[in-house]
């Protein structure tokens, strides 16, 4: 499968001011060393709690935040580098949708405007065209044409939701970063805009970076899984080889509290203790094992890397070498 989007060894890494001087006192590590890709058509699902560094990886994927080491590849292209002005032509192919649309949407704007602005800015579609475009990018999203003159307050979350989706349509983008779209709305609004986004795909063929806290939100939408904790990937994989055989101890415990109705995959609830660490102030070793069921004497010194079991499964974890050799 063609390769959309690939990071290399990305770290960033964020500066903890501190004292009357305002002096550097340390770092906190968002992310520290992630490699992934994302192929062309697919939907990667990307979850871990709030603190695991999943929202800062997808604003560095997109240049929102400028990352201290690593590269990032679009299409073949290294984006890691490129001033603002070079970076304009790669801006209108990717795009994010926020957790939540009532902050993300200026209110002052009406629904046309807000869905005309990035043609206004990027494009030199006319008038006339922005209109056409932003009535068609409406009914697209499950909306109707003269909502064009009305504003963000008279919608639901879930009606904004789809408006912050005609927008990042606008510019017919090939990747989307989809952050905790649904987080926000009401659990019986959340299917309806998660079978409106893999409608989207499917039509657009949009490629989607899915960012979630949890494992039972990406289920259905994803193609492959990554699973993040404090700031490293621990385990990524094919949906279904994730769910029915989880390699990484936090992974396992994850999917231990997504209700199943197949009692083949019913599992006992493993309750990790503890909190997640600070991200300033990492565990030495495996950044898990504070917090780890199986963790043992190697896990405190040595940091797991990646290691491939096979048919696209990848967890970092020390079980698994010594269960290989
Ligand atoms: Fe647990 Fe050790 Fe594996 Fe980390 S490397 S997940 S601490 S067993
Ligand atoms: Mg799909």
């Amino acid at each position: 499968d063609e390769v959309l989007v690939q990071v290399k060894n990305i770290k960033k890494y964020f500066p903890i001011k501190g004292g009357i001087l305002k002096r550097d006192i340390g770092q906190v590590k968002a992310v520290d060393d992630v490699s992934l890709e994302v192929k062309k058509g697919e939907t990667l699902g990307l979850v871990g709690e709030s603190g695991s560094g999943k929202s800062t990886l997808g604003r560095v994927i997109l240049r929102l935040l400028q990352p201290t080491e690593g590269e990032i590849l679009f299409e073949d292209n290294d984006i890691s580098l490129l001033s603002n002005r070079k970076l304009r032509e790669y801006r209108k192919d990717m795009q994010i949708v926020f957790q939540d649309p009532y902050a993300s949407l200026n209110s002052k704007m009406s629904v046309g405007e807000l869905i005309e602005e990035p043609l206004l800015v990027q494009t030199s579609a006319s008038k006339s065209e922005r209109k056409e475009k932003a009535i068609e990018l409406l009914e697209k999203v499950g909306m109707r044409a003269s909502d064009r003159t009305k504003y963000p307050h008279e919608f639901s979350g879930g009606q904004r939701q789809r408006i912050s989706i005609a927008r990042a349509l606008a510019l017919n983008p090939k990747f989307i970063i989809c952050d905790e779209p649904v987080s926000a709305l009401d659990v019986s609004i959340q299917a309806q805009v998660l079978n409106l986004m893999a409608d989207l795909q499917d039509e657009f063929n949009l490629t989607y970076l899915f960012i979630a806290h949890d494992l039972s939100v990406v289920k259905h939408i994803s193609d492959r899984v990554a699973v993040m904790y404090l700031g490293r990937i621990a385990e990524v994989a094919p949906k279904k080889s994730l769910y029915d055989n989880p390699l990484h101890p936090y992974t396992t415990a994850l999917l231990s509290s997504v209700p199943s109705t197949d009692v083949r995959h019913r599992r006992e609830k493993i309750q990790l203790s503890g909190d997640l660490p600070s991200p300033s102030d990492p565990p030495s070793g495996c950044v898990f094992r504070t917090r780890c069921p199986q963790a043992y004497d190697r896990c405190s010194v040595e940091r797991p890397e990646l290691k491939d079991m096979g048919a696209g499964h990848y967890v970092a974890c020390h079980l698994y070498d010594e269960a290989k050799t």
